[in-house]
C-alpha cells in the first residue's frame, strides 16, 4: 500500500512545487495507471515513490509517504529494495550484470539472503516471467521484451509489496509491450503486488488498470478513480 499525506515536492530553485497536495492511498493489489500531460509531474511522483526524490534527483517532498508502511525520505532507495522495486522507460540503463539469472540475482545481494533462498527465488522468478530458457543468455541478446522482462524480475527478487515502473512499454513495438502488460497483469492478480505505472500510450494500456490516477497539470493535485471515470473527465 502506498499512503500520501499532503505531498508535496518542489525542486530547489523552482518557482512551484512539482506535484503538490497528493492526499490519497493507493490500495494493494492493483494495477494503477498515472497518467497526465507532459510536465503535470507523474516521473516526480513515480520517483517520490521510489525515495529517487529527493536523495538522488534533489529537491524537497512535503508530508509523509509511506510505502508498505515505510517513509520514503527516512529510507534511501537501496533500503527499500524489499518493499517498492523500480524500472524505467530503458532497461539497459538498469543492467548491471551480464547474464538473465545474475540480473535476477543482483537485487538481492544487499538482503542478507541466505544462498538457497537466493537460488529458490532467482528460478521462481525466472518461471514466473517466462525466462527460464533464457537463464545463461547475455542481457545485450534478449530482445526489448524480454530485457524489460528482466529489467521487472531484477526488482522482484526482493518481493517488493509495489513495483513501480515509468513508461515501461514505451521502447517497445505493440507486441512486446503485451507480452510486458501481461506479466504486469499477472503480477497483480497472482501476487497482489501493488503496480504503479505511468504511461502516456493510454490505448495501450488503459485496458488492464484496475484504477487511473490523473495528474491534470503542473502542481494540480492527482485524482484517482476507476478508468471509465477517470477518462470521462
Ligand atoms: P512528467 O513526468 O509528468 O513529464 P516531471 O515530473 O518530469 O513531469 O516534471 C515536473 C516538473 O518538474 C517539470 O517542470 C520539470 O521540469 C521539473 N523537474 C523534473 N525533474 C527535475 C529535477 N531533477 N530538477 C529540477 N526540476 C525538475
Ligand atoms: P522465501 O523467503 O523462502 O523466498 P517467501 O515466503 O518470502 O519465502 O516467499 C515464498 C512465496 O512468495 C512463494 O510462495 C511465492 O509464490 C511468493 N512470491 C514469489 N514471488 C513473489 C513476489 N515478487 N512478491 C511476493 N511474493 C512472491
Amino acid at each position: 500500500m502506498i499512503r500520501f499525506e499532503d505531498v508535496s515536492v518542489r525542486y530547489d530553485g523552482a518557482p512551484a512545487p512539482a506535484v503538490s497536495g497528493v492526499d490519497l492511498t493507493v490500495p494493494e493489489g492493483e494495477l494503477v495507471l498515472l497518467v497526465g500531460p507532459s510536465g503535470a509531474g507523474k516521473s516526480t511522483l513515480l520517483g517520490a515513490v521510489s525515495g529517487l526524490v529527493p536523495h538522488f534527483t534533489g529537491g524537497t517532498l512535503h508530508g509523509r509517504l509511506t510505502v508498505a508502511g515505510r517513509d520514503t525520505r527516512t529510507h534511501k532507495p537501496r533500503e527499500l529494495a524489499d518493499v517498492v522495486g523500480t524500472v524505467g522507460q530503458d532497461p539497459l540503463a538498469h543492467f548491471v550484470t551480464d547474464t538473465v539469472e545474475d540480473e535476477l540475482a543482483y537485487g538481492m545481494e544487499s538482503l542478507g539472503l541466505a544462498p538457497d533462498v537466493m537460488r529458490r527465488r532467482v528460478e521462481e522468478t525466472l518461471d514466473l516471467l517466462g525466462l527460464a530458457a533464457l537463464r545463461e543468455r547475455p542481457i545485450g541478446t534478449l530482445s526489448g521484451g524480454q530485457r524489460q522482462r528482466v529489467a521487472i524480475g531484477s526488482v522482484l527478487t526482493p518481493h517488493p509489496a509495489v513495483l513501480v515502473l515509468d513508461e515501461p512499454t514505451s521502447a517497445l513495438d505493440p507486441a512486446a509491450a503485451e507480452e510486458v502488460l501481461a506479466v504486469l497483469q499477472r503480477l497483480v492478480h497472482d501476487l497482489g503486488t501493488t503496480v504503479l505505472m505511468a504511461e502516456h500510450r493510454l490505448e495501450r494500456v488503459v485496458q488492464y488498470a484496475d484504477q487511473v490516477m490523473l495528474l491534470p497539470g503542473p502542481g494540480a493535485a492527482p485524482v484517482l478513480g476507476p478508468p471509465a471515470e477517470i477518462m470521462a473527465r
